[in-house]
């Protein structure tokens, strides 16, 4: 598997570079018969993906590294606050009722829920809905804090945790989302969400190259 679709000219510096480097881009050139201002896309390319390492007054060496290594180097500096999406947030007194139509026209699966402050005090998903309405007429005066999931039992995340550590938890959790906080003075501000689908997108996104 490799990070990135490497062209004909990519593959032939690489293959330069592994038997001579360090060599400069000079030199580089002089062997392709092209200009040096030629090669210089194909250098950052190069560089800038990993497969090789420019020193200055040294010149290019090759890293050595796979597609694979460098796609596992990119994807353990992925943070949270590149690909968080918007929060959902209700407050603890407002009704299951409620909360299922917020969740339906916000076209979310979770819901986090905060107190007066504006402080996260819980979280709601699909099921702990599903699971209130079986069997019961009385959603318009049932408030969400009674069937919520709360602190201090829910898992969070910081802007700049990283993202491969919150698929770990979403995993370990067996859970869709978690709520990205920011601390204040009475306790967690809700700033974001990230969740199974920012995951899915993440991996689209390497694999499309728009992820540097
Ligand atoms: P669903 O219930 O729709 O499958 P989840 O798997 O996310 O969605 O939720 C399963 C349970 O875990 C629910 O009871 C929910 O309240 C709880 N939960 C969801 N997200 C979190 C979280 N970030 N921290 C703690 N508990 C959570």
């Amino acid at each position: 598997m490799s990070t990135i679709e490497l062209n004909k000219r990519q593959e032939h510096i690489l293959q330069i570079v592994k038997e001579n480097g360090p060599i400069t881009g000079e030199h580089i050139a002089e062997r392709l018969n092209l200009t040096r201002a030629t090669l210089r896309p194909d250098l950052a390319i190069l560089t800038m993906s990993g497969f090789l390492e420019a020193r200055p007054r040294v010149g290019y060496f090759y890293t050595g590294k796979t597609g694979t290594q460098l796609l596992a180097d990119k994807l353990r500096k992925l943070q949270v606050k590149d690909f968080q999406s918007i929060p959902v947030v209700i407050h603890e007194n407002v009704s299951v009722y409620d909360a299922i139509c917020t969740m339906f026209l916000e076209d979310v699966g979770t819901l986090f829920v905060v107190d007066d402050n504006a402080i996260l005090v819980g979280v709601l998903s699909r099921k702990d809905l599903l699971r209130a309405s079986i069997g019961k007429q009385e959603l318009p005066s049932i408030p969400v804090h009674i069937i919520m999931t709360r602190m201090p039992n829910i898992t969070l995340c910081k802007r700049d945790d990283f993202v491969l550590d919150i698929a770990k938890m979403l995993i370990d959790k067996q859970i869709d989302a978690l709520p990205v906080v920011k601390d204040t003075e009475k306790g967690y501000e809700v700033v974001g969400r990230i969740t199974k689908t920012n995951m899915t997108k993440i991996l689209v996104g390497l694999s499309e190259n728009e992820i540097m």
